[in-house]
């Protein structure tokens, strides 16, 4: 685009490659497919439960049973993968239903990949659903008198869930916690236990948002106590969620996240520019709840807004969209 003269009006007349559907369709830079399409999904203790999230109408935490069921015609709809959190019937300080054997992600997976194998079952590695004060890791006492995650601590246990979840049938581990170092400790552990070619999803710029108030609900992972802000990014800084992408890709990362999504394509675009690496990005509970919410008052049309909305995610430059409209859209693109 840079060194030719660009033809003026009237030569140049963009409309002429709008006037029609076909003309538009002949031009179409940007195709949205199923292709990189994630649904995630909540595993829940129980049998035949499918419990409705209030905030997130269409979302459920499924007993493994109905999940099963869930994966069956998250596959037939021709989607890759599902993104799997837990949400375990006892919490407690050491995270402990995180990495157990027979946790309730670990059941899950086992469940899902035995009964479609095709299916791509990632899973979010991470303590906050599992800690009963709801932060990502370790609590201690600071210097300063301040509790506060410990993060070396908190490796260790991370390391553990996701060697726990490959040992399940996990196609890929997703850390989502933001501890430093913690993708060369979650790729060490999993190389040792023989799962050198699991992949690992990081969320590698994952800012502390108010766009994750509907997913506290889903995951009940709210933190009893302070805030996320000395784990997560402050969502004033690029430069430095670029920094925290290069050490994640210096870690042994394979797929590089951008968290929350609209408000930061910004840097999707930016990390796909500096990186080349597959992207990902989280349309997160918050931008869900908005448009549902809108949408049920008749002020936007979803089905219109959210195609709009998953193509400015893959016009940014991402390749992964996790998202809770994956089912809607392969059924709209079907
Ligand atoms: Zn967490």
């Amino acid at each position: 685009m840079s060194n030719f003269a660009v033809p003026q009006f009237p030569a140049a007349r963009p409309r002429r490659l709008r006037a029609t559907p076909a003309m538009r369709r002949l031009v179409r830079e940007t195709h949205l497919t199923t292709d990189g399409l994630v649904m995630p999904l909540f595993a829940r203790p129980g049998k035949r439960e499918r419990r409705p999230i209030a905030s997130m109408p269409g979302n459920f935490q499924f007993s493994v049973d109905e999940l099963v069921r869930e994966a069956r015609a998250i596959h037939k709809l021709g989607l890759p993968a599902v993104l799997l959190f837990g949400i375990p019937d006892k919490k407690d300080a050491r995270a402990s239903g995180a990495y157990a054997k027979h946790g309730i992600v670990q059941t899950a997976v086992r469940a899902i990949k035995d009964a479609v194998p095709e299916l791509l079952v990632i899973t979010d590695v991470c303590n906050c659903e599992y800690t009963s004060h709801g932060h990502c890791g370790i609590v201690r006492k600071r210097r300063d008198g301040a509790l506060d995650v410990d993060n070396d601590a908190t490796l260790e246990l991370l390391a553990k869930s996701a060697v726990s979840h490959a040992e399940a049938g996990a196609d890929i581990v997703a850390p989502s916690d933001m501890m430093d170092g913690r993708v060369a400790a979650i790729r060490r552990a999993l190389d040792q236990h023989g799962f050198a070619h699991t992949p690992i999803m990081s969320y590698a710029a994952k800012f502390a948002s108010g766009f994750y108030g509907p997913f506290r609900d889903a995951a009940e992972s709210p933190p009893q106590f302070g805030d996320r802000r000395t784990y997560q990014m402050d969502y004033a800084n690029a430069e430095e969620a670029l920094r925290e992408v290069a050490l994640d890709i210096a870690e042994g990362a394979d797929i590089v996240m951008v968290k929350p999504g609209l408000a930061y394509l910004d840097l999707v675009r930016r990390v796909k520019d500096r990186f080349g690496y597959p992207t990902a990005v989280y349309n997160v509970s918050g931008e869900f709840a908005m448009v549902k919410a809108a949408a049920k008052n008749g002020w936007l049309d979803e089905r219109a807004v959210v195609l709009e909305i998953l193509t400015a995610f893959r016009r940014a430059g991402a390749d992964i969209i996790l998202t809770y409209w994956a089912k809607d859209v392969a059924r709209w693109l079907g």
